[in-house]
């Protein structure tokens, strides 16, 4: 997605483009409308897109005939003349999304539009799992629920805890899995036999807060998605940062701590990540690993009680939060940051103790110039953001559906 914000572009009649572009543009800038914003009328349409009430019919007929959208009657007509026909999506044509957690998988079926028509999840122990064994377990909830649910499956897409190679989906680094090179993508894709787009978890995340969740009209956006390791994905100037290979925002990798001698997977020390995992809180709460975030939320609920060992490992987590947040705001000075996962929990029980932190140092990014905010979609922010991937390549080129179903793709980003 390269859309500077969740908006459709308003200018494409302008030059620059022939014909044929011309009204593929437009196709993709109605399209996306109706995905992002619902139901419109085509009187809205024209004066929205700016184009002239023949070519939205003509445009609307298209996408009609694709099977993307459907055409009604308004509900009520308030003016007198001829009613101005409505367009919605069409929400038989469907997007699998999964998410390969560190302790489950999580399966949903999202419409175009948007709607979740169906979310289930199948947990797994914490730890190392064969990538053969995860495919087979994703596989056949992918199966399930497309069973149920008969329509146009438009794609699979898949959120995954690691390091995604943009050209291929290869997974260079899942160390919460214990992958490392895996071509999962292409795995995937020959077990389904459909065409499967593969993302970062935090990548997918700050692409689901932007189009519909905590940062929708915010261009510059920090996603920091915590649970067992801490991800971070951003969007600057409305555009994904993915760096040269797809690998940037690493920043549960940030040295935070130069004294620590606690060893992060990665093999570094003094990482965020091993400050503010979900299994440090738990083990400094005098608890076992493991727990994942209902171990989290126990924590808090023990520290809203009273227990004194909860109450300091919150507030350690809390200030540690807040120093890896501020060395985030000073490199990518973002609008909005969005917590995801345990670590909207973790800032939702520490607020003060985070602001005290960042206000320590108020001289480049105040504290008053960011909004940090917890994610809309709680743990399910990768997912939704991996269904957006698939509904991308359609809403760019609404005519590429009349090649699916021909030959199994397989892309990733
Ligand atoms: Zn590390």
């Amino acid at each position: 997605m390269t859309r500077r914000s969740g908006r459709p572009p308003t200018s494409l009649t302008k030059t620059g483009f022939g014909q044929e572009e011309l009204r593929r543009n437009n196709l993709s800038a109605l399209l996306t409308r109706v995905h992002l914003h619902g139901a419109i009328s085509r009187a809205s349409l024209t004066r929205e897109l700016g184009l002239n009430r023949s070519t939205i019919g003509a445009l609307a007929t298209e996408l009609e005939e694709l099977g993307l959208v459907t055409e009604r009657q308004p509900a009520a007509v308030r003016q007198s003349g001829r009613p101005s026909l409505v367009l919605e999506p069409r929400r038989d044509n469907v997007a699998v999304a999964v998410d390969i957690g560190v302790d489950r998988i999580v399966t949903g079926l999202v419409a175009l539009g948007g709607d979740v028509l169906h979310r289930r999840e199948r947990a797994h122990a914490p730890g190392e799992h064969d990538v053969e064994h995860v495919i087979e377990s994703a596989a056949q909830m992918v199966e399930e629920v497309l069973a149920t649910h008969p329509g146009r499956c438009l794609g699979i897409g898949v959120s995954v805890p690691g390091a995604v190679r943009d050209t291929d989906g290869l997974v260079r680094f899942a160390p919460n899995l214990g992958w490392i090179d895996q071509p999962f993508t292409e795995l995937f894709s020959q077990r389904v036999g459909a065409r499967v787009f593969t993302g970062n978890d935090a990548n997918l995340g700050v692409l689901a807060e932007h189009l519909r969740g905590a940062a929708v009209g915010h261009g510059n956006v920090g996603y920091v998605n915590g649970s067992v390791g801490i991800g971070g994905g951003f969007l600057v100037g409305g555009v994904p940062l993915s760096g040269a290979r797809g690998y940037a925002g690493e920043v549960g990798h940030l040295l935070v701590d130069g004294s620590s001698t606690l060893q992060c997977r990665c093999g570094n020390v003094g990482c965020w990540e091993t400050k503010v995992g979900e299994n440090q809180l738990l083990v400094r709460a005098g608890r076992l690993s493991g727990g994942g975030p209902e171990g989290v939320a126990e924590v808090i609920a023990a520290a809203d009680s009273g227990d004194e060992r909860a109450i300091e490992a919150l507030d350690e987590v809390g200030q540690w939060i807040g120093v890896g947040l501020r060395a985030v705001i000073n490199v990518f000075n973002p609008e909005v940051i969005v917590l995801g996962g345990s670590m909207a929990a973790l800032w939702e029980a520490r607020q003060d103790v985070v602001d005290k932190t960042l206000d320590r140092w108020t001289l480049m990014s105040p504290r008053s110039d960011v909004i940090i905010r917890a994610s809309a979609f709680g743990l399910d922010s990768p997912w939704r953001g991996a269904a957006e991937m698939v509904f991308a390549p359609v809403l760019a080129d609404p005519a590429s559906v009349l090649e699916l179903g021909a030959q199994a793709l397989v892309t990733s980003r």
